[in-house]
């Protein structure tokens, strides 16, 4: 089945990012949010990015206008009925995902494949929202989605082998390479990343070193790009510790306990770079 129109439900860092790349590669994209302002922001976004190609003259205006062109704004999920293929990238939350895919399942025609971007929610169980859990998949992008290569491709105990190549073959469509994991909390990336970063909270936290020392350490000591508290700025602080909590209550082992200093920065909305102010101020 070939997929022309790729939907995405949410506008944020992620969902444009992923709306991004789909439009570059050709495909015609419909990027649903619950507002227009959202979808706005969106789009702003993406126009943003593209500009810094033409800027970079890694592309034509002409280029980057045919790519905006291919972007469909939408704040209703009913617009994916005309969708191929649906890529979820709204809030980490189970209710809201649960309702999204409850609304997918009844809205778009039979043959199509619902992802999520969940960083960390099982597969399975978002699967098991709809009728269609053969067709219920994990695309899990990263983090700036139009620079990072990798796509982790999760399979659930009841994604089919038809669900997965397709999956597969549109990873690679959109320049990206995938990387197969099962589907147990946090899959390969977080199930490595976050217990590093809630380490790095954890050094914060007892006084370790200095936020700057602690990310330096990391950059110039393991030759990580970014240190794993600017790391978890971008991600996103609420991010972080929704995952850290789905790793804990799913494996269970309090290794993977959220650090205190982590629940209160975002209790007290220091949520990173989309919130103006994380670990450090933006
Ligand atoms: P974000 O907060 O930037 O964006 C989430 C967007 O979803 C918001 O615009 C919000 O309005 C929208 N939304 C909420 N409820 C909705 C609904 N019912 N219908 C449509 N849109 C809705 O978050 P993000 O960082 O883009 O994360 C999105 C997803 O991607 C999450 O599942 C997250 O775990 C995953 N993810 C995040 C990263 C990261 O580095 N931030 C990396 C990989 C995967």
């Amino acid at each position: 089945m070939e997929v022309k129109t790729f939907g995405v439900i949410g506008a944020g860092q992620m969902g444009s990012g992923i709306v991004h790349v789909a439009a570059a590669s050709g495909l015609s994209v419909i990027m649903n949010d619950i507002k227009q302002e959202f979808v706005d922001r969106g789009l702003a976004n993406i126009a943003k990015n593209l500009q810094r190609g033409v800027d970079k003259g890694k592309m034509t205006a002409e280029e980057k206008d045919a790519i905006l062109g291919r972007i469909k704004g939408s704040t209703d999920l009913k617009d994916l009925a005309a969708a191929d293929f649906v890529v979820e990238a709204a809030s980490e939350n189970e209710g809201i995902k649960y309702k999204i895919f409850e609304t997918l399942d009844q809205v778009c025609k039979p043959h199509v494949v619902l992802a999520s971007n969940t960083s960390s929610i099982p597969i399975g169980r978002i699967a098991s929202h709809t009728k269609r859990p053969e067709k219920v998949i994990g695309m899990h992008f990263m983090n700036p989605v139009p620079v990072m290569k990798l796509v982790e491709v999760i399979c659930g105990l009841a994604t089919s082998d038809e669900t997965r190549e397709l999956t597969l073959e549109l990873t690679r469509k959109m320049g990206k390479t995938p990387a197969a994991s099962n589907d147990y909390p946090g899959f390969i990336s977080n199930r490595i990343l976050m217990p590093m970063i809630n380490e790095a909270v954890f050094c914060l936290y007892h006084s370790v070193g200095t936020k700057e020392d602690i990310d330096t350490v990391m950059k110039l000591g393991m030759n990580h790009p970014m240190g794993p508290l600017a790391l978890a700025d971008l991600i996103g602080l609420d991010t972080c510790l929704a995952i850290m909590e789905t790793l804990h209550d799913g494996l269970g082992d309090s290794k993977y306990r959220p650090c205190p200093l982590l629940r209160q920065y975002v209790e007290a909305g220091y949520l990173g770079r989309k919130s103006g102010r994380g670990f450090y101020a933006y």
